[in-house]
């Protein structure tokens, strides 16, 4: 029978697990797939990681593993999709936010052939207007600059195929915009449509300072478009400096030169100003994740793990 592993990242989810697990595998169990669960405990500071333990203890088709701190959501992913050992892996938040319900949907696409099918949602209940349009704005922004098109309105929720998995395997760059790799990995790609739930408990852990880096991230990691832009809008300045400055040169020698224009002059230093710190920061930008990857550093490290059907591997192991 083909497998199939459900990685789950969570980060002070003790609220949720359990009415998680139990949904899970009232879904999983209707499958006839060999089914396992990997639970990520990425650093969470409530008991999640006591939770998780005795989910593993009582099935031995849940494995867990405990990151060394909290390494962002990302990281805990691919923490999970490393130490997946099968046919296909689910990936899916512990909120509750994407419907176990809709595993059976994406495995039938999988056996249909498809390598990645990810699950789009078609509402964002429980979400505020503008938490919906600034997604929108940046689904948008994502579409026009990045040079892989990133599917509009998709979370992490998706399946993956084990060649999918095996190439995502082989993406370490430190900066991990996940959406962004998924994509960029390629090969046949397809996906299911949602509705979205609000959070069943607990809190969000994003706010929009975070939602910002995120955008940020999402561009830079996969277009340098900014970099572009920033180029052009020195062209464009300066060809209309050099227009204005021969109008002022003309101008001054057909009627001499009084001294008005101080207004104007302020203007332009200011505008040029502005775009040149604008510029620099773009390059800082890309300076610094340049700076990230070149230090190497492994992406995460693992304190205690209990893969399933596994004995586990303590915390000095
Ligand atoms: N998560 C994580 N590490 C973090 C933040 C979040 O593993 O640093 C997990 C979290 O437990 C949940 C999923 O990522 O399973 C999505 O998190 P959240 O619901 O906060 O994000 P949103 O649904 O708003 O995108
Ligand atoms: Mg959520």
């Amino acid at each position: 029978m083909p497998k199939l592993t459900v990685v789950v990242p969570a980060y002070n989810e003790s609220d949720v697990l359990a009415i998680f697990h139990e949904r899970l595998f009232g879904v999983l169990d209707k499958l006839s797939l060999q089914c396992n669960v990997l639970y990520v405990d990425d650093g969470s500071r409530d008991d999640t990681w006591s939770v998780i333990q005795s989910l593993a203890a009582a099935d031995a088709r849940v494995g867990a593993l405990k990151l060394s701190r909290n390494f962002g959501k990302e990281v805990a992913l691919t923490a999970g999709l490393d130490h997946v050992d099968a046919d296909a892996a689910v990936v899916i938040d512990a909120d509750l936010q994407d419907p176990p319900e809709l595993i059976p949907e994406l495995v039938a696409q999988w056996q249909a052939g498809y390598d990645v099918v990810y699950a789009t949602r078609s509402a964002r209940a429980g979400e505020t207007g503008f938490k919906r349009f600034t997604a929108a704005a940046f689904y948008r922004t994502m579409e026009l600059m990045s040079d892989v098109p990133v599917p509009r309105d998709t979370g992490d929720f998706r399946l993956l195929s084990r060649r999918a998995l095996k190439a995502l395997a082989q993406l370490r760059e430190r900066q991990r915009f996940m959406k962004g790799l998924f994509a960029w990995i390629g090969y046949r790609q397809t996906s299911v449509h949602y509705m979205r739930d609000p959070r069943k408990a607990g809190q969000t852990k994003w706010n929009y300072w975070r939602l910002a880096q995120f955008a940020i991230e999402g561009i830079t990691s996969f277009s340098s478009a900014p970099l572009r832009l920033a180029t052009w809008t020195g062209m464009v300045t300066s060809v209309v400096a050099f227009l204005l400055g021969l109008k002022v040169l003309i101008k001054a020698l057909l009627h001499g030169d009084p001294v008005p224009g101080y207004p104007s002059l302020m203007v332009a230093v200011l505008f040029l100003g502005g775009i040149q710190l604008l510029a620099l920061g773009v390059i800082g930008e890309y300076l610094g994740r340049n700076y990230a990857e070149t230090k190497q550093r492994p992406l995460y490290f693992i304190e205690e793990e209990q893969l399933p059907g596994q004995p586990a591997k303590g915390p000095d192991a």
